[in-house]
C-alpha cells in the first residue's frame, strides 16, 4: 500500500498515518520526523531547516524532496509506505509523481482529514501539555505564534494539494473530528471503495 494523508497541522496524520503503517507493516515516511531528526543530529541540511520550523514556515521543495527520494529508496519502502506531511506544495506533489513514474510505483490512495480548523489551536496546545506531562520535550512549533504560521502556510500552500489531487479524481476525504477510532475506520472504508 502507497498512500498520502493529507490535512492541516493537528488534524491526527501523524497519528493515523501510525497505526497505518503497524497495520500494514510498513513504514510510515514523516517529513516532520525526518527533519527534526536532522535538527537534532545538527546536519547541514538541519542546520538550514532549524530556523525555518521553529517559525512555522515550510522548509524548501528542494530540501524536502531530497530526503524523501533517498527515504523512499531505501528497501523497506519497496513493497509500501505512508507518506505523512509531504507533498505540502503542488510542486513536491509534481516532484513526487516524477518520482513514482521513475520507479514504476503507483499511489493506492490520497486521503485528507477534514477538520474544523478553529478546534486545532485547541488539539495542538493539548497535545503541548500531554507531552510536557509525560517529561517530553514540546516540539518548539506548538506554540500559539508558530502554529498561526503553520496554518497559514497550509491554507496558502499545501490546500493547492488537496486540489491537485482532487482535479485528478484520486482524492478522498474523511471526517477527521471523529474518535481516532473511527477515523482509522472511516479510511479503511474508503481505502477499500
Ligand atoms: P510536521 O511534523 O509535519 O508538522 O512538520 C513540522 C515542520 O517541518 C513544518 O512546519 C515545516 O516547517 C517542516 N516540514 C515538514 N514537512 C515538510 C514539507 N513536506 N515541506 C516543507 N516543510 C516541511
Amino acid at each position: 500500500m502507497k498512500l498520502i494523508l493529507l490535512g492541516p497541522p493537528g488534524a491526527g496524520k501523524g497519528t493515523q498515518a501510525s497505526r497505518l503503517a503497524e497495520k500494514h507493516g510498513i513504514p510510515q515516511l514523516s517529513t516532520g520526523d525526518m527533519l527534526r531528526a536532522a535538527v537534532r543530529a545538527g546536519t547541514p541540511v538541519g542546520l538550514q531547516a532549524k530556523a525555518v520550523m521553529e517559525a512555522g514556515g515550510l522548509v524548501s521543495d528542494q530540501i524536502v524532496v531530497g530526503i524523501i527520494a533517498d527515504r523512499m529508496s531505501e528497501p523497506d519502502a519497496a513493497k509500501g509506505f505512508i507518506l505523512d506531511g509531504f507533498p505540502r506544495t503542488v510542486a513536491q506533489a509534481q516532484s513526487l509523481d516524477e518520482m513514482l513514474a521513475g520507479k514504476g510505483m503507483k499511489l493506492h490512495g490520497i486521503v485528507e482529514l477534514k477538520v474544523d480548523e478553529n478546534a486545532l489551536l485547541a488539539r495542538i496546545e493539548k497535545r503541548a501539555a500531554e507531552t510536557l506531562a509525560a517529561g517530553e520535550v514540546v516540539r518548539a512549533d506548538d506554540n500559539p505564534e508558530a502554529f498561526k504560521k503553520r496554518l497559514d502556510a497550509y491554507r496558502e500552500q499545501t490546500a493547492p494539494v488537496s486540489a491537485y489531487y482532487a482535479s485528478k479524481g484520486t482524492l478522498r476525504q474523511v471526517d477527521g473530528m471523529a474518535s481516532i477510532d473511527d477515523v482509522s475506520k472511516a479510511i479503511d472504508q474508503v481505502l477499500a471503495r
